[in-house]
């Protein structure tokens, strides 16, 4: 998880159970944008996630809108009703925080770091982690030292994408009624490899 106040990173850090990531995610404070790297709701049509539950009719109801959409600007996505446990828990957390009056974005660190034509490739290995922490950091003021993950680097970047979202510099892909992913919108963006996004 990581938090960024006024576009510095503050906290960087690993959560556990649910309660730990809205404990952390409260830090961001009332007027804070909680953004959530996993599905936050299901596909149309589906009232649940499970392989024999009769809502499921493949490959209809497998994936989403935005996940189609995605596909078609060259930004690959796992169907929702593929990486369900993951689903699941972004659906229940989406819920949870809801409950507390904010509204989580979904975003896909991938996408961001595609469309912004940052690096993002190898991200499992060590030089690929050093490529991409080394376009963040004029992004990201405060990530200078810490040693980083490869989650952690994706939570970087999710927290970017939601500044980016506050500085209305985004756009969503997606069924309004179904589910909106938001990512940058690259015509918004330009210059965005300098220092000083703010936000
Ligand atoms: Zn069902």
């Amino acid at each position: 998880m990581a938090i960024l106040r006024a576009g510095r990173l503050e906290v960087l850090t690993t959560a556990g159970p649910d309660e730990e990531i809205l404990e952390l995610a409260r830090m961001a404070g009332r007027w804070g944008t909680v953004a959530i790297n996993a599905p936050l709701n299901r596909p149309l049509g589906r009232c649940c996630l499970d392989d024999d539950c009769v809502c499921r009719t493949d490959p209809g109801t497998r994936s989403r809108h935005l996940e189609r959409e995605l596909a078609r600007m060259g930004v690959p996505a796992l169907a929702t009703a593929l990486i369900k446990i993951l689903a699941r828990r972004g659906i229940r957390l989406a819920d949870a925080l809801k409950a507390e009056g904010y509204e989580p974005l979904e975003v896909y660190p991938f996408a961001t770091l595609k469309l912004l034509g940052l690096p993002w490739r190898a991200k499992r290995t060590a030089a690929g982690r050093r490529r991409i922490r080394r376009a963040l950091k004029p992004l990201v003021p405060g990530f200078e030292r810490q040693h980083a993950c490869e989650h952690q680097l994706d939570a970087i970047v999710c927290a970017l994408t939601a500044s980016l979202w506050r500085q209305r510099r985004t756009r969503g892909v997606g069924l309004p009624e179904e589910g909106v992913m938001t990512i940058p919108d690259p015509d918004l963006c330009g210059g965005l490899r300098g220092p000083g996004l703010g936000g």
